[in-house]
């Protein structure tokens, strides 16, 4: 699985839905499944999380579901704290292969939001609290999957959806590559292989 991680406004959903339509993943989105069960409306309109084991519960659902159907899944905003990130490490750290992060100057983001103009974007208190506990979270959640062996890369995800996507894939590619590699490597150094 992949995980997209970057400040409100960033793309990581336009982004999510372009690396899943071009190469067979699900986007799996965790702040569209918390709003869909349309349970949480209130927390997300004030730019707060939602419970952590609920939001674990419910994504992990949605993972499993992926998985069953044998397919891959690109994670938007999941995990988005240390408790989740915790989960993760110490229950599916292995089936994570990559973290990208999406950089995008604030002002820059500020503008794009003004622009998407959902409801839970208007406030401007409420995307400021976003960044704020999005920033304070990433490098912790980093942290704790780099210590799991999970690979991070970040890219610049100013320019069109297009250049961005660019970047991503290039970045994907990369990890695939190396994963190509690592296993012909271990085949290949079992003994029995003649080279
Ligand atoms: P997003 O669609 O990523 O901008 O998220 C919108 C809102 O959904 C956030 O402001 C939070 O209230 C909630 N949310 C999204 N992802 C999570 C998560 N991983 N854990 C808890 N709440 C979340």
């Amino acid at each position: 699985m992949i995980i997209l991680m970057g400040l409100a406004g960033s793309g990581k959903s336009t982004q999510g839905k372009m690396l899943a339509d071009e190469t067979g993943r699900v986007w799996l989105s965790a702040g569209q499944v918390l709003r869909e069960t349309g349970q949480f409306d209130e927390i997300m309109k004030q730019g707060v999380l939602v419970d952590d084991m609920l939001t674990v519960k419910l994504m992990a659902q949605k993972m499993a579901e992926v998985v069953r159907s044998g397919r891959d899944a690109i994670l938007d905003g999941f995990p988005r704290d240390v408790e989740q990130a915790e989960w993760i490490a110490e229950n599916i750290a292995s089936v994570i292969k990559l973290i990208v992060r999406i950089n995008v100057p604030k002002d820059e983001l500020v503008r794009r939001l003004e622009l998407r103009g959902r409801a839970d974007d208007l406030d401007r208190g409420a995307i400021e609290k976003r960044f704020q506990i999005v920033e304070q979270n990433i490098y912790s959640v980093c942290e704790i999957l780099k210590a799991k062996g999970v690979a991070i890369r970040d890219i610049d995800g100013t320019g069109t959806p297009e250049e961005v996507y660019e970047r991503l894939k290039a970045v994907v590619d990369e990890i695939e590559g190396a994963e190509r590699m690592e296993m012909t490597d271990i085949v290949e150094d079992s003994g029995a292989v003649e080279r």
